[in-house]
C-alpha cells in the first residue's frame, strides 16, 4: 500500500474512447425510440457513463444505484447489499444497467435479480470491462466492452481503495517487487 504501488497501461484513453463509441453506436441502434432508463453502478460507473450518454442523442433517463463492494481490500466478499437506491420508478420501462467492471460477477448477479423484481419492460447489462478469468456466476453480458486479464485495474472511474479512479486510462496494479 501507499506510494510504493506500481501501474502499467493496459488500456490508453484513445483504446477507451473508441470502445465506448463502439459501444454507444450498439445501444444507439437498440434503444433509439425506448426513452430508456440508464442504471449506473456507483461509484466505478460514473465516468463511463458520462462519456457513453454523451454519444447517445435520443431520449433517455439516467439513474444511479449503489451497492457494497470491495471495501478496502481486493477480493469481492460476495455479500452485496443496495447502499443507495433509485429515486425513480423502472416498472414498464426499458432499463439498461452500466457497470464497469464485471468480475465473479456476483455484483451483477445480484443488482440484476434486484432489477427485474421491479418489473421493467426490458433490462440488459452494458459493461465496460470484463475478467472472465474471475467468474463464479454466469452473467448474460449483452454490450460488452474491454476484455481484461486476471490482474487488478485501476482508473477510468475505477479506484483500489478509493485511490486512482481519476486517471484517464486504464491500469494493471503490479505488486511492488
Ligand atoms: P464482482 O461482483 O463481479 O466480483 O465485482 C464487481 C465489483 O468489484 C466491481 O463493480 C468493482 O467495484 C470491483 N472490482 C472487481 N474487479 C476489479 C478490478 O480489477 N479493479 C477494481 N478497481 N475494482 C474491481
Amino acid at each position: 500500500m501507499g506510494s510504493e504501488v506500481k501501474l502499467s497501461v493496459l488500456f490508453t484513453r484513445d483504446e477507451i474512447a473508441a470502445t465506448v463509441n463502439k459501444l454507444a453506436a450498439e445501444i444507439r441502434q437498440d434503444y433509439l425510440s425506448k426513452n430508456p432508463v440508464l442504471i449506473a453502478v456507483l461509484k466505478g460507473s460514473f465516468m463511463f457513463l458520462a462519456d457513453l450518454i454523451r454519444l447517445l442523442d435520443f431520449p433517455l433517463e439516467v439513474e444511479f444505484i449503489r451497492l457494497s463492494s470491495y471495501g478496502g481490500g481486493r477480493e469481492s466478499s460476495g455479500k452485496i447489499k443496495v447502499v443507495q437506491g433509485l429515486q425513480s420508478e423502472v416498472r414498464g420501462r426499458h432499463v439498461l444497467v452500466i457497470e464497469d467492471i464485471i468480475d465473479t460477477g456476483l455484483t451483477a448477479d445480484f443488482l440484476l435479480d434486484y432489477l427485474r423484481q421491479k418489473k421493467p419492460a426490458s433490462l440488459k447489462l452494458c459493461v465496460l470491462t470484463d475478467k472472465p478469468a474471475r467468474r463464479k456466476t454466469p452473467v448474460n453480458i449483452d454490450y460488452r466492452g474491454l476484455t481484461v486479464p486476471d490482474k487488478f485495474i485501476v482508473g477510468y472511474g475505477l479506484d483500489w481503495d478509493e485511490r486512482f479512479r481519476h486517471l484517464p486510462d486504464i491500469y494493471v496494479v503490479e505488486d511492488k517487487g
